[in-house]
């Protein structure tokens, strides 16, 4: 199945999504193709079993004309194959790396804990987050605890003394933004 390399080279107007497109349905036809061949069936055999026109199971074949998702899986089915949908280790990972940028551990501390009501370890963690100063968003580094012993939905807090410090944080924030010195 050459063809379908040969368009994608052919046509480079194509954008990003498209060329996905495109390449997710030729895998598709190949995929069937080989299978069909594989079990020495001919278009016809296949049109049959499924019970559609041969004429369709050619346009697919042909053009990569997509079925209907239940056409598509009935065509699918005599062939022995499934439907899979796997993690893209490609796109994931960069958003990993973004995501512990965004929110990472401190450090661990033993510390009192008002969730629990008791002295255990605690994380503390620093995430970017956004706040509001003099009807400003701003976005500002800010740190808090985790505690990761409860089952409560609120499982994070914020001590007085980090609290200031956030707010000393958001503040700055908001002055950079203005563009004012930080010591005035
Ligand atoms: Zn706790």
């Amino acid at each position: 199945m050459k063809r379908w390399e040969e368009i994608k080279n052919n046509i480079q107007s194509f954008n990003q999504n498209e060329i996905e497109e495109i390449e997710i349905v030729a895998k598709f036809v190949n995929r069937i193709v080989d299978r069909r061949k594989e079990l020495g069936l001919s278009q016809r055999d296949l049109a049959e079993m499924v019970g559609i026109k041969q004429a369709a199971i050619a346009r697919f074949e042909r053009a990569g004309v997509v079925p209907r998702m239940d056409t598509f899986l009935k065509i699918i089915k005599p062939l022995g194959l499934l439907v899979e949908l796997t993690e893209n280790k490609r796109i994931a990972s960069p958003e990993k790396v973004e995501n512990t940028m965004k929110d990472y551990l401190v450090r661990t501390i033993e510390r009192d804990c008002p969730i629990c009501n008791r002295i255990h370890s605690l994380e503390e963690r620093s995430r970017i987050t956004q706040a509001v100063v003099k009807g400003e968003v701003v976005e500002y580094e800010e740190k808090y605890y985790l505690c990761s012993d409860t089952d409560e939905d609120e499982n994070e807090f914020v001590p007085a003394g980090l609290m200031d410090e956030n707010l000393q944080k958001a503040r700055n924030a908001y002055r950079l933004r203005k563009s004012l010195q930080l010591d005035e």
